[in-house]
């Protein structure tokens, strides 16, 4: 029996190549590895062609540890970020401003509709005290594709900065820090780098970057000083993730042998397009308009049965070695099933193929 394939967004299936990277022991004060994590982050600066304005800060920790230090260094005190809002993750940062005691305003939209340039332009020419906008790339608690260059576009204009949370998104679609105006762009190991989880990072721009000393309200999470002490040292501040940045390492090796970012996303639209297809077949329906639909993970209704549980639905197809995801939604009854990690159209044909004998078997079909 083979390992299950993991169809949710972040922890994913990772390579074998990838696994086996994380069969070192490293010391944090090695030269050896102090050259890995500056390659790592040369690496990631130039995914999105940043490295004229900005740098690549890592952090240890699940993506959301990447959020609120980006925030907390950026963010001056008197700063005001407004949040544009239309799932889990928006509302997530909109919380992580609020923790950590800093004026926030959210612009929220409905679930299925991307954040609107137009609506933005409006809020801002309201309220001049928002000195920054937070904007979710690829809103992973439905799969929703914001509008990012417009939006940017909006920001830059009105004189504000912008902190994007590109964790589900970085990787597989493009985004050029030469065209692109922002602050810092957030992201993690383990999307569709298909690197394993417990590290995030920061693309920051230098000079934001520069500026922020004394910003942040904790210790751990100050990107500056990290920076500051990496730039002095090649070290990381405190224990660093080895093992993960091992795996980084191997996962963007082969993310450049595939062909990049053009390569990624080619994988990752046939993916998405296999399941839809074959989960329509199977008379389920996406809960997104094609047209706002990224190829990264695709809510689905659920079943229309009386009878119908996400959790016995897990259990049938995880036992056909399949891990779905549960929805995020309020409203309605939904699951989420991810188009990303080391997998293809093969794996996708027997997922689809597992979801079927599932509600068959539960009687759902
Ligand atoms: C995965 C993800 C995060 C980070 O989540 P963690 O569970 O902390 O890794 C943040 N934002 C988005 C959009 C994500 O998809």
């Amino acid at each position: 029996m083979r390992e299950p394939i993991l169809l949710t967004p972040g922890p994913l299936t990772t390579s074998l190549k990838t696994k086996t990277a994380m069969l070192t022991d490293w010391g944090s004060w090695d030269r050896g590895f102090n050259d890995l994590t500056a390659g790592v982050c040369t690496d990631l600066l130039d995914i999105v062609h940043g490295a004229e304005t900005h740098v690549c800060v890592p952090l240890q920790g699940s993506g959301t540890f990447a959020v609120e230090a980006a925030i907390g260094t950026l963010l001056p005190r008197h700063g005001k970020l407004l949040v544009l809002v239309n799932g889990a993750y928006g509302k997530r940062m909109a919380r992580a401003v609020e923790v950590m005691g800093r004026q926030v305003a959210i612009l929220e939209s409905a679930e299925d509709q991307p954040s609107d340039p137009q609506q933005l332009a409006a809020r801002l020419a309201q309220d001049p005290a928002i000195t920054h906008v937070g904007i979710i790339h690829c809103e992973t608690s439905t799969g929703i594709l914001n509008p990012l260059a417009e939006l940017a576009d909006v920001v830059a204009r009105m004189g504000r900065k912008l902190i994007i949370d590109s964790m589900s998104a970085f990787g597989a679609l493009p985004i050029d820090a030469r065209s692109l105006p922002f602050d810092a762009l957030i992201a993690s190991a383990n999307k569709c780098l298909e690197g394993v989880p417990g590290m995030g990072f920061v693309i920051a721009r230098k000079s934001a970057l520069v500026e922020s000393r004394g910003n942040s309200h904790s210790l751990s999470m100050d990107l500056h000083d990290q920076y500051v002490y990496m730039q002095k040292t090649g070290q990381w501040r405190f224990t660093p993730p080895t093992h993960v940045i091992a795996a980084l390492r191997a996962a963007l090796d082969q993310y450049h042998e595939e062909g990049g970012q053009p390569a990624r996303l080619a994988r990752y639209t046939a993916n998405c397009n296999m399941l839809v297809e074959g989960l329509r077949r199977l008379e389920l329906k996406p809960f997104l308009d094609p047209a706002v639909q990224a190829p990264i993970i695709v809510t689905f209704h659920a079943p229309a049965h009386p009878d119908y549980h996400f959790h016995s639905l897990y259990e049938a197809v995880r036992e056909k070695g399949f891990v779905l995801y549960p929805g995020k939604l309020t409203q309605v009854e939904t699951f989420r099933v991810g188009c990303i990690g080391a997998i293809n159209e093969a794996e996708i044909g027997q997922a689809v193929a597992a979801i079927g004998e599932g509600l068959h078997q539960l009687g759902w079909l």
